[in-house]
């Protein structure tokens, strides 16, 4: 698999390579205003708009199918939250400062999915589920859409098929909503998926195939599986634009937020985000969707797993889905298993190359004592791939790499201590008890 050419090639990325945590900065990172590719793109304003007003017309839906979105008026929406303890903590822990004020954006209590996978996998479902639904004359424009709710509308699904490969949370979010609406489903499981995800769908109805091999694997057999059969659908998290517009629209429901606890983002508050990458479409889309509100007052950072940095290869290589991390010597093997992407998104690796700042990397054993910490200090449990958000608040300023990025982007002492740092944690909800235990328990040797 290890490709020596390659290796070679890319010196500069020799500690990434070696595995060692890191933070690399995206040498192709551009002022927003210049990059005129952003207007080109085939993800626009007005898409990531209609995207949100379709999810608007679902609200009556969502709120009979899952009575727990009634609160939100059917809108499945996550928390912003200060970790003021979790901040004082991990710069302790870590000896190193985390500037302006930390928060946690928390995907992980999304309702229905449990994850950031509410915002894409439900949305490409529904807009499936809509155009279905017009194009047979079963709903029209105008009506409520409660209606997807109806025995009806189940019958008329149960004629189609909806299927996904996944390394759990796409399949759980797709499958849960699917199901809702009738749909036959069937998720692809790679390996890294764990057992309690897969139970948890077989109970809601969707039909799970279980694979040997990893992720990539799951999702071509997947591929092949849906294009045999002319009424199945395929939710393909390499290369789906849907995907990409459903968490997109998190960038205007995070401004909104922001706006209603009167934080300002400016250049002399500036945002820092840093999101968990598996494939990069969930971050990507997100990163994008803030991009195009706040601009160059927002920088935008993944994480991802030091034997799986995907995004970061695709990116920094523009070999973009085709940068394969194992072509790299790396195992792609990961505890996080919402991150254990080998091959990133065909979209999000073009998408972020200018807007990216950069992506930091982390290690398995880290992820677990971030879980711990943030129990400890702030009372909330996520799933390991939550955490690598944290990697990227704690090592902003300890490591050279990123403390020139600040400095070359007029981020001073001064300004980022007025700063708002967001680290998106995002999937838990929906981990068992006794998962939540072998997490807190989980140690493990930091090489
Ligand atoms: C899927 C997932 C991610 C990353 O999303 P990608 O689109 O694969 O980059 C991050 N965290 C969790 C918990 C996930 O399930």
């Amino acid at each position: 698999m290890k490709q020596e050419h390659l290796i070679a090639k890319y010196e500069s990325l020799n500690k990434i390579i070696k595995g060692e945590p890191s933070a690399w900065i995206n040498p192709l990172y551009l002022p927003f205003a210049s990059i005129n590719a952003v207007s080109e793109l085939v993800v626009d304003d007005m898409m990531i708009q209609e995207a949100a007003e379709r999810l608007g017309r679902f609200a009556p839906f969502l709120m009979n199918a899952f009575p727990e979105t009634e609160l939100s008026g059917g809108i499945i929406e996550s928390p912003l939250v200060t970790a003021e303890s979790m901040q004082a903590e991990l710069s302790k822990i870590y000896d190193g400062k985390i500037p302006g004020h930390l928060y946690l954006k928390l995907d992980s209590q999304l309702a229905v999915a449990g994850s950031v996978k509410a915002r894409g996998g439900i949305y490409e479902v529904l807009q499936y589920a809509e155009k279905l639904a017009l194009a047979n004359g079963i709903i029209s424009a105008d009506e409520s859409y409660a209606k997807f709710a109806s025995e009806d509308m189940h019958k008329f699904f149960s004629q189609y098929t909806i299927q996904a490969g996944s390394t759990g949370n796409l399949g759980l979010s797709i499958g849960i909503i699917s199901a809702a609406l009738g749909f036959r489903t069937i998720i692809h499981m790679s390996a890294d998926a764990k057992e309690w995800k897969k139970a948890l769908l077989r109970k809601n109805g969707v039909e799970v195939v279980e694979y040997e091999n990893d992720y990539l694997g799951a999702v071509a057999a997947g591929r092949e599986s849906s294009a045999i059969n002319p009424r199945s659908y395929f939710i393909d998290d390499e290369q789906s634009i849907n995907l990409f517009l459903g968490y997109a629209v998190a960038g205007q429901r995070l401004a909104y937020q922001l706006e209603e606890k009167n934080i300002i983002v400016s250049p002399q508050s500036p945002l820092l985000v840093y999101l968990p990458a598996g494939v990069g479409g969930a971050p990507g889309g997100i990163a994008y969707g803030l991009k195009r509100i706040f601009k160059d007052n927002v920088h935008c950072f993944f994480v991802e797993p030091t034997q799986c940095p995907s995004v970061l290869l695709g990116i920094a290589t523009q070999l973009f889905e085709k940068a394969d991390v194992r072509h790299f010597g790396l195992s792609g093997r990961t505890a996080a298993d919402g991150l254990a992407c080998a091959r990133p998104s065909v979209f999000a690796t073009r998408l972020l190359t200018n807007l990216l700042s950069g992506v930091f990397t982390v290690n398995d054993a880290d992820l677990f004592e971030y879980l711990r910490l943030l129990y400890k200090s702030e009372g909330r449990q996520v799933e390991p791939s939550a955490c690598a958000g944290f990697g990227g608040a704690v090592n902003l300023l300890r490591l050279p790499e990123s403390r020139d990025y600040c400095r070359k982007h007029g981020l001073t002492a001064e300004i980022l201590e007025n700063c708002t740092q967001i680290v998106w944690t995002t999937g838990g909800a929906l981990v068992s008890k006794e998962v939540r235990a072998d997490y807190l328990q989980t140690y493990l040797r930091k090489d």
